[in-house]
């Protein structure tokens, strides 16, 4: 799909849950209700909305939350994926914990990627940060995830937790393929409790701590990050840089609540509720056809750019665990 700036929009993120197994204070610190099941896309709602998307020309999907492996059956949702025409790619985004467990099946199901959001490597603040004592389950998911051949990335959002913090979580990437990407905290949700580092100063910090660090430009993925190469690393280091690096204007994403809802740009409410055509359509309405056209027509009114220099402006009232980021 081409939207009406000119952007190719080929990238759908699917949130399969608002439920999530942490509580990062940043996203859905406790005491936040989720929403009943009935209200939730079923697997079958979400295979027929992807169709739809992959005739409008999605080509890769990557499945979010709250945390998608607390949802039950998930590989099998990977799976349904894999086998639509014209989706190319199915990757997960999850927060590590339960993935050493399910990692097999989502191989088996042709899973092609995973990202592990891991803000640091310290057992304290990782336990002050989400509210749980698992580092050492994420740490191990991620060592199983190397084991059996999967392609992973770390993505940390950047909270200022200190040099030593960013020299743990980089180290990964030394004795890793693995690439490490810092995001810029958005002002969505719980995030608008907390100042993102700036990535200019971040990478001023990464110029003196690290030297002969430089641009890569080979080909990560389908996102806006921007590699940089550390000289004996095997993986490199990515800055997403959503604040100080606007990239609105090669965005090729939409994103899919749980609740399905198709949402055109984080900042705004903009979209349409494509549950509400899976479920309240007419008798006799051509749902599939219905569903493309809405999407279709959502896509090409996706807003220029994010307003998160303007707060005032911006009418997201969801948090990110419903949105997944
Ligand atoms: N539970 C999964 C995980 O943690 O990867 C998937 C959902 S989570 C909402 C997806 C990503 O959004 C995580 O990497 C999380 O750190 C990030 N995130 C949450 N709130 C954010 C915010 N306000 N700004 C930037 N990233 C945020
Ligand atoms: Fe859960 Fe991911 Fe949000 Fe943390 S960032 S609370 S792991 S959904």
């Amino acid at each position: 799909m081409i939207d009406q700036y000119g952007r190719t929009i080929d990238y759908l993120r699917i949130s399969v849950t608002d439920r999530c197994n942490l509580r990062c204070k940043y996203c859905m610190p406790d005491g936040i209700e989720s929403v009943p099941m009935q209200q939730i896309l079923t697997f079958e709602e979400i295979r027929t909305v992807a169709q739809a998307a992959a005739a409008n020309g999605i080509r890769h999907i990557k499945l979010t939350g709250g945390e998608p492996l607390v949802r039950k059956g998930l590989p099998g949702l990977v799976r349904i994926l894999k086998s639509i025409d014209g989706i190319d790619k199915v990757t997960l985004t999850t927060n590590g914990v339960l993935l050493g467990l399910f990692l097999p099946e989502l191989i088996e199901a042709g899973l092609d990627a995973v990202n592990i959001s891991l803000d640091t490597t310290d057992r304290r603040t990782y336990k002050e940060i989400t509210g749980s004592d698992e580092l050492g389950t994420v740490l191990s998911s991620l060592h199983i995830a190397q084991e059996l051949g999967m392609r992973v990335k770390v993505n940390a959002v950047s909270l200022d937790l200190g040099d030593d913090n960013i020299r743990s979580l980089i180290a990964i990437a030394k004795e890793n393929p693995i690439d490490v990407r810092f995001i810029e905290m958005m002002p969505i949700g719980y995030g608008r409790n907390y100042e993102t580092v700036n990535h200019r100063d971040l990478y001023r910090k990464l110029e003196t701590m690290y030297s002969g660090i430089m641009i890569d430009e080979r080909e990560h993925g389908f996102g806006p990050a921007v590699y940089y190469k550390i000289p004996g690393y095997r993986g490199s280091i990515g800055l997403i840089s959503a604040i100080h690096g606007k990239f609105c204007g090669t965005c090729n994403r939409v994103r899919l609540t749980s609740q399905g809802y198709l949402k055109t740009c984080l900042c705004f409410s903009d979209g349409v509720d494509l549950r509400a055509i899976l479920r309240e359509s007419a008798e006799g309405t051509d749902v599939d056809k219905a569903l493309r056209d809405a999407i279709r027509e959502a896509v090409m009114h996706k807003p220029g750019e994010h307003c998160f220099d303007k707060p005032e402006e911006i009418t997201e009232e969801a948090g990110m665990n419903a949105i997944g980021g």
